[in-house]
């Protein structure tokens, strides 16, 4: 089944216009990534743009949540349902319908034998614990003990720290009682067995800079379901990286380390890891963000790295991930023609980035196994700074390292390090990464100035699952 296409027909022939996907860095200074559907009408939702005719509309997103409000970087290789990089559908009404038929048309989809087809039993919904409105009207569809009352947490939704938001309802999947493994593999748990599926949210409001939520000139709905989750579903695969999306990945991978990717053994989360980063770095470079030092391109070296990294533990010694374009491109080439005219520069990048991190790699994996036999719980800060200063270990590699053996880093003497360094260099990627500017932008479109992603937008999209 074609999912991503099944969803665009069904929302044009509801009255939505189709709006290609926009390009993962945002035009929007208080955000690093696009990092779900409604991004690009964020203007509209808030009134500042006038509302378009008709005030409906569908897509197709590719999301990026690695940094800033929606990180799901650290989530990546441990959970099954979390990628860096995914494709967002979603349907949009600019203060047209609202709830109830947000909701009648989401029921359609997920349940109707034309659309996604899955059975009722497995659905469960969640509601803002204040959304009698909303309550009410699944009530209509669902039985009452799998609709489930949530508060802020889990049930409202917003785009970063400031911006459009509201409360929101949920649907999941219950892939069975086979799953339950642990408390986190009940509704509202972080575990997977519950799968979130799509999230609809009621926009209301707008946070502004002080953490007031004003109330938005009209209300609106934002949707977001994630594509390689359905098609999981639907493949009939518990774990997101197994379906048709990404095993062609763990099988490349399997070839280049001697070793076929096994879910069992234990170190098949890195498997993972490289193909989901793999999707993500190629993406940025397409897009024409590059290898940096601070800002977005650091962002993209930090993805990389973390990859590079995981290929050094299943055995890898020399550069890999360049090796993985051609998968990519086979697998998602026909919905972005961008990855096969970039294809070569995408590789010529990679392996110049993986060259360099190969020749220091090695010497830092040394000293970071050094320290950890001097390390009973806290590994030493200035230990990290080195790791991150002469050997080009991203902090949060080495945090990711640490994590794994259990330790924490003594952060304070890593930041000290750090700031007496700052005074020659302009390291500004601390923190969540929101405060980037938007000279990125600028950059990126001046690498574009053929407007080549323009034609891109204004091409027609093809809806072919991949
Ligand atoms: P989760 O609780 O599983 O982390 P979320 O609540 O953060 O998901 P939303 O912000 O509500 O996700 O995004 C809308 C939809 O996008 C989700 O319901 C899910 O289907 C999909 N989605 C979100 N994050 C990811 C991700 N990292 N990888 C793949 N799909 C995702
Ligand atoms: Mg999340
Ligand atoms: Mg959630
Ligand atoms: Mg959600």
């Amino acid at each position: 089944m074609d999912i991503r296409k099944s969803f665009l027909d069904y929302f044009q022939s509801k009255g939505h216009k189709l709006i290609p996907s926009s390009p993962l860095v945002p035009d929007d200074p208080t955000l690093m990534f696009t990092n779900a559907g409604m991004v690009q009408f964020k203007n509209i939702f808030t009134g500042e743009a006038p509302i378009p005719n008709p005030p409906r509309a569908t897509s197709s997103q590719t999301c990026l949540r690695a940094g800033g409000k929606h990180n799901d970087l650290d989530n990546v290789g441990y959970t099954a349902r979390h990628h860096t990089l995914f494709e967002m559908l979603g349907n949009f009404s600019f203060a047209d319908y609202f709830k109830e038929e947000a909701i009648a048309y989401a029921w359609e989809f997920v349940t109707d034998e034309k659309y996604l087809d899955l059975p009722v039993e497995k659905i469960w919904v969640t509601v803002h614990d204040s959304d009698d409105e909303a309550y009410d009207i699944w009530k209509k569809y669902i039985s009452e003990d799998r609709i489930m009352r949530f508060g802020d947490k889990d049930n409202f939704w917003q785009m970063g720290d400031t911006g459009p938001c509201g409360p929101c309802s949920e649907i999941f999947y219950d892939q069975g009682e086979e799953h339950f493994h642990s408390e986190e593999d009940i509704m509202g748990g972080e575990g997977d067995r519950f799968l979130e599926i799509w999230n609809l949210v009621f926009m209301q409001y707008e946070r502004d800079e002080k953490g007031t939520l004003n109330p938005l000139p009209k209300p609106s709905i934002d949707t977001g379901m994630g594509l390689e989750r359905v098609v999981a579903i639907k493949e009939g695969v518990f774990n997101n990286y197994h379906s048709s999306l990404f095993m062609p990945f763990l099988e490349k991978i399997g070839e280049l380390v001697g070793k076929p990717y096994d879910f069992d053994a234990p170190n098949s989360a890195s498997y993972r890891v490289i193909a989901d980063h793999l999707r993500s770095v190629s993406f940025l470079l397409a897009q024409g963000v590059n290898f940096d030092k601070e800002g977005r391109g650091y962002v993209l070296r930090r993805i990389m790295r973390r990859a590079i990294r995981h290929g050094y533990l299943l055995g890898l010694r020399e550069p890999f991930m360049y090796k993985l374009v051609d998968t990519l491109v086979d697998l998602m080439g026909k919905q972005y023609d961008y990855l096969v005219s970039r294809a070569e520069a995408i590789k010529t990048s990679m392996k110049m980035e993986e060259e360099r991190f190969f020749e220091t790699i090695e010497a830092g994996i040394k000293l970071f196994n050094e320290e950890l036999k001097n390390t009973q719980d806290v590994f030493n800060g200035e230990v990290a700074f080195k790791l991150y200063d002469t050997f080009g270990f991203p902090l949060d590699l080495t945090e990711d390292m640490l994590r794994e053996k259990n330790i924490r880093l003594d952060i304070d003497a890593f930041n000290k390090k750090m700031e007496a360094q700052k005074a020659q260099s302009k390291a500004n990627w601390k923190g969540t990464g929101d405060a980037a500017t938007t000279g990125d932008f600028k950059l990126l479109k001046e690498a574009f100035n053929t407007n080549e992603f323009v034609g891109y937008e204004t091409q027609e999209v093809t809806t072919k699952v991949l």
